[in-house]
């Protein structure tokens, strides 16, 4: 499988360069050549969902990876999930509800991550090579990133927070991890300062040459590719004789949602992808109206969709653009300089026959919450009652209607609380963390000293400090 950047001018990549690259050299990100076709659904039923995994994900991989290798790979990634189905899904009538928070820092993110850190692992033991993954985060990335790649001997991880800006539980799943080869940095900034110095470095080439610099932010392709298969794994449990299923996906960077489009190209059986965000609603605005325009970031109660430039919609533009990578360019430089742009009113129309879109505020999460805890005595968490909330005002008449569930309620146990009165806990493996030892370092907003900070880290752990 070759790789093609949505700018249209980066050179084609294999799987493990595609990987490790992130971006594309063009600024683009990369999509695979062609889709390959899902292995018939009837030959998935009944097996594991790390069988399942291997199946759908194994043309993206192949020629760059053994089999054997790659099942290893996932088999051991979806190990440390605390259930044994993985992802499972659970009724909430006619809606379904697909929990991706049994990974180990309770968000969706970790179905991805644990794989992307171990395909990491493996391809850089086979070229002898290292990396440092550099991120920036406003909570849930960060911590997810760093379970994946803790004690990898290959790879060193950064992490700027913003300091004093994220939840208590946010920096202890970070500050609490004692592998020398993570580092959680407090920056003196806003999250938005974390990102911009995060960008600075990776365009310092000289810099991100040195210490190898690599990222495993939304647009790595291996993290959209193993976000494919729990579309694939929830349609087998809720669709038995394989007809079209809908799903609603609380998103704001557009990473989750794509993944399912994806995987209705190799040939799932979907009717309509609802797009859900909360008040930060670029993504709703650009489906109706065909128009993206940035606004201010607004803090709500479900800050992990706080986000104004959705990255991953580029993948989605390439190809209802015809794949066409100039014109893709062009429209992203313009929205880039003018912060506003538009699509022709057919290529929306193409959009808003495998879409729908709507947004919910705070107040109406908040019922959300509550109703659920009412009727069905379940806690969700505000991200999850975005999509809960917006799948109830669309609905799907007829199909299933699968919500994903992107995070544990006892990652944002205060809006849970004054939702419902109820202080949901934290799970066994976590619930002792507000008395684990924090270990943290700290910087000021300024890319000299970050540049500094990497270079220290980088130069210990190849030493093996
Ligand atoms: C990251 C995150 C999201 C948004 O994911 P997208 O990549 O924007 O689709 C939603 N909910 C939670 C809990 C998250 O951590």
């Amino acid at each position: 499988m070759r790789y093609i950047s949505t700018r249209g001018t980066a050179p084609a990549l294999g799987f493990a360069d595609t990987l490790l690259a992130g971006l594309a050299s063009d600024g683009g990100l990369y999509l695979p050549e062609t889709y390959p076709d899902l292995p018939p659904l009837e030959s998935l039923r009944g097996r594991s969902y790390s069988e399942v995994a291997t199946e759908v994900m194994w043309p993206f991989v192949e020629g760059d990876l053994s089999r054997e290798d790659f099942t290893q790979i996932v088999e051991e990634s979806y190990a440390v999930f605390d259930l044994p189905e993985v992802c499972p899904v659970v009724d909430l009538g006619h809606l379904k509800v697909l929990e991706l928070f049994h990974g180990p820092t309770l968000a969706f993110k970790d179905v991805a991550l644990q794989l992307v850190g171990r395909l990491f692992e493996h391809v850089l033991s086979e070229r002898d090579g290292r990396v440092t993954i550099l991120g920036a985060t406003s909570g849930d990335t960060g911590s997810a990133a760093m379970e994946a790649f803790r004690g990898l001997p290959r790879a060193s991880c950064v992490i700027l927070f913003p300091d004093g800006r994220v939840s208590d539980v946010q920096r202890r799943q970070m500050t609490t991890i004692s592998e020398a080869n993570c580092h959680a940095v407090a920056l003196e900034g806003t999250f938005d300062d974390c990102q911009d110095l995060v960008k600075a470095a990776f365009a310092d080439e000289a810099f991100r040459n040195e210490v190898h610099l690599s990222a495993v932010n939304s647009i790595n392709w291996g993290r959209v590719m193993a976000q494919i298969v729990y579309y694939v794994w929830s349609h087998l449990q809720v669709s038995p004789d394989g007809s079209p299923v809908s799903f609603c996906v609380p998103t704001g960077n557009f990473g989750n949602i794509l993944a399912g489009w994806v995987a209705k190209k190799m040939g799932l059986p979907v009717d309509r992808l609802i797009v859900a965000t909360n008040r930060n609603d670029i993504l709703t605005r650009f489906f109706a109206t065909g128009t993206m325009e940035i606004r201010e970031v607004v803090p709500t109660t479900s800050p992990s969709m706080d986000i104004q430039i959705s990255s991953n919609l580029e993948r989605l533009l390439f190809e209802v653009m015809g794949r066409d990578g100039a014109a893709v360019a062009t429209l992203l430089d313009q929205f880039r300089s003018d912060g506003t742009v538009s699509i022709p009113a057919d290529t929306l129309e193409l959009l808003k026959a495998e879409f729908g879109a709507d947004r919910l505020d705070d107040a109406g999460v908040c019922e959300v919450i509550q109703s659920v805890h009412e009727e069905h005595d379940i806690l969700l968490d505000p991200h999850t009652a975005v999509g809960v909330g917006v799948a109830r005002r669309i609905g799907s008449p007829s199909s299933p209607l699968v919500c994903l569930s992107t995070a544990h309620p006892a990652k944002f146990p205060d809006a849970v609380f004054s939702s419902t009165g109820v202080r949901p806990p934290l799970p066994p493996h976590l619930s002792d963390l507000l008395e684990r030892p924090e270990r943290f370092d700290h910087c000021s907003d300024d890319l000299a000293e970050v540049e500094k900070f990497v270079r220290r880290v980088f130069a210990a752990d190849v030493s093996g400090e």
